[in-house]
């Protein structure tokens, strides 16, 4: 198999023999006119053809075919948002009386699906503590149907062991369900481990500019098929022309998080040895306590990290506030380095007490780590603290 960036900037793009273009259009239609009626039944019933760009469109299908080969998966499909894909895929593999195990630490979109939602309309639902490999084993029922995890876990960097709970999750059946938008695909392929379904916001590293709103599921042939067939119905379906920009983000994705993968080890090792830190969160870190398994499951150790700042809420608001190169910002995954503040921006949704038993104080900075040059961000970090 070509190596990442062969594979990014080639895949599901050929030449176009008639054109010369090396870029695929953008299908910018919303459906298909058919010169044979006879057709018509042929390719509602699954012949190769398009019908209408709710169900398929050949730009959004050129970016799942590219999306499935960086995750080493079947096929993938293509949908108006990260929430869109995680909440169809969930509700594909939901049956009858079902049971859907998750970890605790979890996006606050699927955190509420899976914690509120499920059990309002009847399913039953638990979420564990993520690095507690037995609540997991403990978790599961014989109607569960599906586990569902991140690893590494937003904001704390938590990792989960993605090859023992694909085998835990087969051993009764269940599919294994696992958001990998921290990791990116460059950095670790969770099929690879067993898992059944990759989860992504592609706005994050996969489209990797913060310009756009995208998600994904990669899977078998078989399983991306019944997920499809639901995202017609739900309705999430990706339009052709985010589509297209998500395909030209893709061709820089190797060098991207390759970059930001080194800028952010050099950030959690200043910060790892700053007086004005009392703690960082990082895979890549020897002092990370699951830092052997980020070193069996993960390429890259990745571009996300958080450390607390020495203080109070209003000192770490001081640090965000005091970044020059850096900006004060929700989302992650785009080469422009962001900070956040989870306690009262990304995790309000949480009780205080829920967000203290996740880890998540008020004085937690998490840092998406952008491709500017180390340096750079080294004197805009010492400079924020300073002013702290
Ligand atoms: N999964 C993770 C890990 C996320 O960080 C996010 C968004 O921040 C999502 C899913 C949801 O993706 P989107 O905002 O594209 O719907």
């Amino acid at each position: 198999m070509a190596g990442d960036s062969t594979r990014s900037v080639h895949e599901a793009e050929p030449f176009d023999e008639e054109t010369g273009s090396i870029a695929i259009p953008i299908y910018e239609t919303s459906t298909f006119g058919f010169s044979k009626a006879e057709r018509v039944p042929k390719v509602v019933a699954g012949e190769p053809g398009y019908v209408y760009s709710r169900w398929d469109n050949p730009t959004v299908v050129a970016l799942e075919k590219k999306l499935a080969a960086m995750e080493h998966g079947g096929e993938g499909a293509g949908f108006s948002s990260g929430m869109a894909a995680i909440s169809t895929s969930i509700f594909t593999f939901l049956k009858k009386g079902a049971h859907v195990l998750g970890t605790r630490d979890l996006y606050g979109g699927t955190y509420a699906l899976i914690r509120d939602i499920l059990p309002e309309i009847g399913f039953s639902t638990s979420l564990v503590e993520t690095t507690d490999f037995g609540a997991l084993e403990r978790g599961m029922k014989k109607t569960t149907s599906i586990v569902y995890l991140e690893s590494p876990t937003n904001p704390t960097l938590k990792l989960v062991d993605i090859q023992k709970a694909a085998k835990l999750a087969h051993s009764s059946g269940a599919v294994l369900m696992v958001d990998n938008t921290f990791a990116s695909p460059i950095n670790q392929n969770p099929m690879d481990l067993g898992a059944d379904v990759v989860l992504h916001s592609v706005t994050k590293y996969i489209n990797g500019h913060a310009d756009l709103i995208a998600g994904a599921v990669v899977a078998n042939k078989e399983r991306t098929h019944r997920i499809k067939m639901m995202r017609r119905d739900f309705g999430g379906t990706l339009d052709p022309l985010p589509a297209w920009l998500i395909l030209r983000g893709m061709k820089t994705m190797a060098l991207r998080v390759r970059q930001q993968n080194t800028n952010a080890m050099v950030l959690a090792e200043l910060l790892s040895t700053h007086r004005k830190v009392t703690a960082v969160h990082y895979p890549g870190l020897k002092s990370h306590p699951q830092h052997q398994l980020a070193k069996r499951q993960m390429r890259g150790f990745g571009g996300m990290l958080s450390f607390e700042v020495k203080g109070t809420t209003k000192d770490a608001m001081t640090f965000t506030e005091s970044l020059k190169v850096a900006t004060l910002a929700a989302s992650l995954g785009g080469v422009e380095t962001l900070v956040s503040q989870p306690y009262n921006m990304t995790h309000t949704q949480l009780s205080a007490k829920e967000r203290e038993a996740m880890g998540i104080p008020e004085n937690l900075v998490r840092v998406s780590v952008g491709i500017e040059d180390p340096e750079d961000l080294v004197d805009d970090f010492k400079r924020a603290l300073a002013a702290v």
